[in-house]
């Protein structure tokens, strides 16, 4: 028997339409480099990229070709965010901070035709494109940065290309272009350390309910009545999936360019009047040491926090200094991203404090659409007790069943859910807590010490502001736990007091000794804002070569 209900794609088109006919008036804006605020509507917003459409259609973009950008947040990264899956194309964010060799890898492995590229990025491209095999043009987006941009073969400015194209041959694409919901439409890269990235792509299906299971209240809660800035970049997994989520809700978009830190990013969430804000912790560390330097009148009442583990003392600091909620959630690339979100259940609202603060430092529980589980080494299901460790496997309505090319078997179980490669616990409340990536796990007498649990407990004390903790061999103890910590600015770092600290929380023999605490200026980070965990462990190499 059938149902008797409409089989309605979900696809982008209808997104973007829905813009135009219902909030057309909402804003996006965006500041530019050179500080100038561009700011225009979603009516305006839906005209420009009904244009840009068909610009790219009569630069011979065809079905399933992978159109690329290299570019910050802002509104024409935007623009390209629909147009390009509007025409059945396939929308690649290029990662600006990876290595060249992986960029060239990126690049030749997906087979971009183009290249949509900020001006001021073009110098680190320019070295490249002659590696490149399949890229045809580069179109240049001004981003109102004070230079020249490197030449690039077969470069036209992005305004020159968008003129290129009308706005009701756009119209007419959206409307007689036949896009099936299970068509490609992005398509991102993950930023792994160790081997060659791997594709994901996204389809129109998995796109448009990811936005939708975002908006929930229970997961991160995106309506119309928001203001959003995502500091997190929009060639990281889609910028979290906001900018989709925005146009679907009419939520106002706020873009800060390359605006993200300190003093430019608090003036921006101020003026503005932004009330959610998304991006790893590294950034809400920054931003928390200026607002403790200079008063902000900001309207801020949520911060997502996600793609490292937001410590305890992050949490409970901005809640009880600036009323700020930090939301912390998990996700990854294969996971488009969202995956689990941490917000107290009705029942754990009459709970005290400090219970209230253990069940949100955890990445939380499973989002609607998505499963979670954990398994031992042979397979098992752990039990949901909050203490025992396994890798997380998750599947659901928008997480990856294989990677683009590649064949990859050891990431998907035999029944096809995808292994996370995350270390973690699962309470009684189905809350998860990652305690480690797999490869960062130290082993300490046959024991696993989770480096993220020590790097929150240190990153807790009052003069830490960046601790990341790594394993080093040790004859006795098989690994013993290395502590590399940044002082805030103005403070030194007390190791006798860390050490006090750690005892409260670890066994005797799981503290690290007081000569593997280092001291250093900043901590490595990956493309994505990680602690780059590569870099500490050469570091260790070097620090204890004899
Ligand atoms: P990516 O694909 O670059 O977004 O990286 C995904 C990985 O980031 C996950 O597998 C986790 O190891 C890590 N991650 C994401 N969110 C969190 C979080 N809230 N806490 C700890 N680790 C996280």
């Amino acid at each position: 028997m059938k149902s008797t209900m409409m089989n309605y794609p979900l696809v982008l088109g209808s997104i973007l339409k829905r813009a135009y006919n219902v909030h057309p008036e909402k804003e996006v804006v965006s500041k530019m480099n050179d500080e100038s605020i561009h700011r225009y509507t979603y009516g305006e917003y839906f005209k420009r990229t009904l244009q840009l459409m068909s610009a790219l259609k009569r630069n011979g973009v065809n079905s399933f070709d992978r159109i690329a950008t290299f570019a910050l947040n802002h509104y024409r990264h935007l623009e390209l965010y629909f147009a390009i899956p509007c025409i059945q194309g396939i929308l690649h964010t290029l990662n600006i901070r990876l290595f060249p060799e992986q960029l060239e890898f990126i690049v030749n492995h997906a087979e971009d035709k183009f290249i949509f590229i900020d001006k001021s990025l073009t110098k680190a491209i320019a070295p490249l494109v002659n590696q490149f095999k399949s890229v045809e043009k580069f179109i240049i987006i001004d981003d109102k940065e004070n230079i020249e941009p490197a030449n690039l073969p077969n470069a036209i400015d992005y305004e020159e290309f968008l003129a290129m194209g009308d706005y009701k041959e756009g119209w007419d694409l959206l409307h007689s272009l036949k896009i099936d919901e299970n068509d490609p439409a992005g398509m991102c890269y993950t930023s792994g350390t160790t081997g060659n990235p791997k594709g994901v792509l996204y389809s129109h299906r998995t796109i448009f309910l990811h936005s939708m299971g975002i908006c929930l209240a229970d997961a991160l809660c995106l309506s119309e009545n928001e203001t959003v800035l995502p500091v997190v970049p929009m060639f990281h997994a889609n910028a979290w999936g906001i900018p989709f989520a925005c146009v679907m809700t009419g939520a106002k978009l706020v873009f800060p360019g390359k605006h993200l830190l300190g003093h430019p990013l608090a003036e921006l969430l101020e003026q503005e009047k932004v009330t959610i804000a998304a991006g790893v912790p590294t950034v809400w560390n920054v931003l928390y040491q200026q607002l403790k330097k200079k008063q902000y009148n900001l309207k801020l009442h949520t911060m997502v926090v996600g793609g490292s583990a937001a410590p305890r003392s992050m949490i409970e600091n901005y809640e009880k200094e600036f009323g700020i909620n930090i939301l912390h959630a998990w996700g990854m690339t294969e996971t488009s991203p969202l995956g689990t979100v941490s917000r107290l259940r009705s029942y754990m609202k009459d709970w005290d404090e400090e219970k209230q603060y253990t069940m949100r430092v955890k990445q939380g529980f499973a989002v609607p659409g998505i499963e979670i589980r954990a398994i031992d080494e042979n397979g098992n299901d752990i039990p949901r007790d909050g203490k025992s460790v396994g890798e997380l496997i998750v599947r659901g309505a928008w997480v990856t069943g294989s990677y683009y090319n590649m064949d990859i078997k050891e990431s998907f179980t035999e029944d096809g859910w995808f292994r996370t490669g995350d270390v973690v616990t699962i309470d009684e409340y189905n809350f998860m807590q990652i305690t480690d990536r797999k490869k960062d796990l130290i082993k300490t007498r046959g024991e696993w010490i989770s480096s993220v649990e020590m790097e929150n407990i240190v990153m807790g004390l009052p003069f830490v502001m960046e601790a990341a903790v790594v394993g080093r061999p040790d004859k006795l103890k098989e690994e013993a736990p290395v502590i590399f910590c940044v002082p805030k600015e103005g403070e030194s770092i007390d190791k006798k007091a860390i050490i006090e600290e750690l005892k409260k929380h670890f066994a005797h023999w799981q503290i690290p000794h007081i000569d593997d605490i280092h001291i250093i200026d900043s901590i490595p980070k990956t493309s994505v804002g990680k602690f780059d965990k590569k870099v500490l462990r050469n570091k260790i190499k070097e620090i204890y070569k004899e």
